[in-house]
This record gives structure tokens, sequence and C-alpha cells, in this order.
């Protein structure tokens, strides 16, 4: 059986644009995982201490895997692209990928949690979340993400027109 996901891309540190796009093509080599759309790629500040500013996008995947297999493999793209867990929560990192939505699936296990905790408080998140599936409901909150982003406080991200990220497919036709 497989599941429509949707995973969050940021990178702050170094090339930022060539991490995400790197990101991209590992998600499309996953057995089992076919990547259906992707967002626009977004500039946002960052929340929490200062840092540089990041650059985020969403991919909505086709996905045969368990939620705890599809995050090690993430986690694994993450450590590929330089990412290192050295305990500082908000410092600059060269990839970050978060599984948002699992379907209309809630999962909360110790190691992670579907829908991704802070999507609601993201913009970052449900501005590309929104291009690509503006319907989605939130299966804890009830609210589609479209509501979310509405409700949600200004924060600074905007649209930046890319130059190797792959020009957006997000129309439901498009893929
Ligand atoms: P971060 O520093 O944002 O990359 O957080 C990584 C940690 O968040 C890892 O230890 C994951 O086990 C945990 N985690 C919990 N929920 C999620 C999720 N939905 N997607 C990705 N990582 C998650």
């Amino acid at each position: 059986m497989s599941t429509n996901v949707y995973v969050g891309l940021g990178s702050n540190e170094g090339d930022r644009e060539g991490r995400l796009v790197a990101a991209l093509e590992a998600l499309s080599r996953i057995d089992a995982v076919a990547v259906l759309r992707h967002s626009s790629l977004f500039e946002s500040a960052p929340v929490g201490p200062s840092q540089p500013p990041f650059l985020n996008a969403v991919v909505a995947l086709d996905c045969g895997l368990s939620p705890q297999r599809l995050l090690t493999i993430l986690q694994r793209i993450e450590h590929d692209l330089g990412r290192r867990r050295d305990g500082v929560r908000w410092g600059p990192r060269p990839i970050d990928l978060d599984i948002l939505l699992w379907g209309g699936e809630v999962v909360a296990d110790a190691n992670l949690q579907v829908p991704h905790l802070e999507l609601h408080k993201r913009r970052f998140a449900l501005e590309p979340l929104v291009e690509l599936a503006p319907d989605l409901k939130h299966p804890v909150l009830g609210v589609t993400v479209r509501d979310l982003l509405i409700r949600l406080a200004p924060q600074d991200v905007r649209r930046l027109s890319a130059t190797q990220w792959p020009e957006a497919r997000f129309l439901e036709h498009d893929s």
C-alpha cells in the first residue's frame, strides 16, 4: 500500500539551493518511493536565535515504505549531504528533511511525530505545502493547510526565483 507523504526540505548553510536539488534527486532514487510534485523555492528568515536565512521547499511523495523506514532514509540522505548532529538545536544546517504529513494518519512514536509537531506554526513549511495541496486536512487539528496558513501570524517567507531547482510542478494534472 502506498501513501501520499509530504516532506519539507530546508538548508541554511553552504550551497543551499544545490543541497535542496541534491536532496530532491536522492528522494527520487529511493526504492518504493516516487516523487509526485515539488513546490517552488522559498526563502525564510530563521526561527529562533540569529543564523543565516533558509531556503525551503516541500515535496509530495507516493511512498510504499513505513514512516520509520522513510525517516531512516531521510536521515541517511541528510548525513550524505553533510549534516552532522552536534547537539545544537538551532544551529545552521546544510540540509534538514522533515516528514510533514503522512496521508491522513497520525504517528506518535518516541522519535517520530506526524503531522510534524511544528507544522501549523511554520509559514516556511505551510506556504510551499499550500502551493502543492491547499485542501489537505491536518488530521489532528481538523482544518485544511490553507486555513492553517491564513491563521498564522506574518513571518518573513517569500518565493524565490530558482537557478538550479527545477520549475515547480504543483498542480495535480502536472504529475
Ligand atoms: P531536526 O533537528 O529538526 O532535524 O530534528 C531531528 C529529530 O526530530 C530526529 O531525532 C527525529 O527523530 C525527530 N523527528 C520527530 N518527528 C519528526 C518528523 N516528523 N520528521 C523528521 N524528524 C522528526
